[in-house]
């Protein structure tokens, strides 16, 4: 199906947004942390034609289901499904006071669904990079513009989908550079590109995509924050940025190793930096590795696939691997010398198999480009 045979004509042009990794800095987000992230090859494109009046039709070939309506029906819980991830940017940026009018609209193709790349915020970027350009909002051409942007996609995977959301996907998908990682200050939104282009280093970025994802997930994501907001309430802090170790440890038991987690996670992405902007990227292995114990003791969000994935990836020769994502299954990450890929990925599938876990998806990935316009 071409956009042509669904609307009779040719779009107006083709936007496309990346998915991402998460180098380190894990459910740090939402306590106004750091966190990390790069964006990857793989992307979301979207054919969009503008329309003279307010209606939007919305077509996937990756989902099933089209949804026509016009710019006053979108709100929070309508359009129900994907539709409401595109529907829902304009909805924000028309809350936020820009004249946005009705868009035809076909994704052609896609960041793997629900693997933890995060295809719903690339699919939110292309769309928000269409609809800028489309109706001449002139945000997409500055970091502070885009920064705009990645809030109403935020706000649309919040406030119409009704996902909960941190806001470092969307950022990477708009603001990240090809060989650098995003340095995301979640505090005040800012973000920094920081060197990072493991190729030149003779390594690779591997994803081990364990294909499982625990029902959990949700209800646990909500406790986790709970804990750490209850944790900052109980210090007398706004959040836990800015609080020390010794403050962490007169915490109640159960919120102090949540609470460690934050605090330790945040030093770690500012190793990583420290590291990286010094050309030391063979050496952030250890901090990767930290990352996975704390996230998987003291804050309990990994899985026995993630745990499983990360060992064997280190016994097979990986510089340091963690889970990334919100954890119950997804993906991890390991950084791996370029010869040593084939044997590692056999030796993943090979423990995965002894221990009876669906076979794993694994693929390299480098550090890519944020959003663009592409024809
Ligand atoms: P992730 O962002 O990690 O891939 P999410 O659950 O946040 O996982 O988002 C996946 C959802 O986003 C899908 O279930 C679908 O509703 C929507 N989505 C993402 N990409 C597409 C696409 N290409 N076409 C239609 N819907 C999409
Ligand atoms: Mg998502």
């Amino acid at each position: 199906m071409t956009f042509r045979e669904l609307y009779g004509r040719e779009p107006d042009g083709r936007w496309a947004a990346p998915g991402r990794v998460n180098l380190i800095g894990e459910h740090v987000d939402y306590a106004q942390g750091l966190c990390l992230p790069f964006a990857i090859a793989e992307r979301t494109v979207v054919e969009v034609a503008a329309r003279d009046d307010d209606r939007l039709r919305l077509r996937s070939l990756a989902e099933d289901g089209a949804w026509e309506g016009a710019l006053a029906d979108v709100g929070p819980g309508s359009p129900g499904g994907w539709a409401g991830y595109v529907a829902g940017v304009l909805w924000a940026l028309r809350r936020a006071g820009h004249r946005v009018g009705g868009i035809d609209l076909l994704v052609t193709d896609t960041v793997p669904l629900g693997a933890g790349l995060s295809s719903s915020a690339a699919l939110e970027c292309s769309a928000a990079l269409a609809v800028d350009e489309l109706f001449g909002l002139g945000l997409g051409g500055s970091i502070a513009g885009r920064r705009t942007l990645a809030a109403a996609c935020v706000s649309a995977e919040n406030d119409v989908v009704g996902a909960a959301t941190g806001g470092m996907d969307q950022a990477a998908a708009l603001l990240a550079t090809a060989g650098h990682a995003l340095l995301l200050d979640t505090r005040d939104g800012t973000a920094r590109a920081v060197p990072f282009a493991p190729a030149a280093d003779g390594l690779v970025v591997l994803v081990i995509d364990t294909r499982v994802r625990h029902r959990l997930a949700d209800g646990q994501y909500g406790k986790r924050r709970a804990a750490v907001e209850k944790a900052a309430a109980a210090l007398g802090m706004p959040s836990l940025r800015g609080a020390t170790l010794d403050e962490i440890r007169t915490l109640a038991a159960d919120l102090m190793p949540r609470a460690r987690h934050i605090v330790t996670e945040i030093a770690r992405v500012r190793e990583t930096v420290m590291l990286l902007d010094a050309g030391r990227l063979r050496e952030i292995g250890p901090l990767l590795d930290a990352s996975h114990a704390s996230l998987a003791h003291d804050y309990e969000v990994s899985s026995a696939e993630l745990d499983l994935a990360c060992t064997a990836a280190r016994e097979a020769g990986a510089l340091g691997a963690r889970m990334t994502g919100g954890g119950f299954g997804g993906s991890a990450i390991a950084l791996v010398p370029v010869e040593r890929v084939a044997a590692l990925s056999d030796a993943v599938r090979a423990a995965f198999a002894d221990a009876g876990f669906r076979a794993p998806h694994i693929r390299g990935e480098e550090p890519s480009a944020g959003a663009a316009r592409v024809s």
